[in-house]
């Protein structure tokens, strides 16, 4: 009697092939649209901080001188070399349109005071240099002369053309 005890069953385990990751293409190295875009190296941003902060001070003092002297008009008491020559100006009756002068002039600092704080906070977000319309960086020397500056030239001239 033949005893067939074939028990010896080969558990088979499928071989379930490992994925061959390397098969797998490389990470897209396209750029998403929106974050991660190429812009400013860190030298360059503090440059341009540096430049927004300079303008930043120099329209604080301007906006302080402004201040004082509008206090030396309405007091009449600092008769230095500069202010007899505004009080003068007061007593020709135009007082009232040299106060409205200084609130035009002070409301346009304030005005690009703001657009230097936005820059700076551009730069913190690391959103500074590209231009809002088209997306490109804009040119270092464009940024140097206007730090407040968010298109391109060539967005800011066609902007100016279809108007
Ligand atoms: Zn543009």
């Amino acid at each position: 009697m033949a005893k067939k005890a074939s028990s010896k069953k080969k558990t088979q385990t499928k071989k379930t092939p490992a994925k061959s990751s390397a098969t797998k293409a490389k990470k897209k190295t396209t750029a998403p649209k929106s974050a991660a875009r190429k812009g400013y190296s860190k030298k360059d941003l503090e440059h341009f901080r540096t430049i927004i902060n300079e303008q930043k001070r120099e329209i604080l003092e301007e906006l302080a001188t402004l201040r004082e002297s509008m206090m030396d008009t309405s007091t009449g008491e600092y008769t230095g070399e500069n202010s007899s020559y505004s009080i003068h100006m007061a007593d020709q009756g135009g007082e009232q349109m040299e106060r409205e002068i200084t609130f035009m002039f002070a409301s346009r600092e304030g005005k690009y005071l703001r657009y230097l704080e936005d820059a700076l906070q551009r730069i913190e977000n690391s959103e500074y240099g590209f231009c809002r319309d088209c997306g490109t960086l804009i040119e270092k020397e464009r940024l140097e002369a206007v730090p407040v500056a968010q298109q391109c030239v060539e967005c800011k001239t066609k902007k100016s053309k279809q108007t």
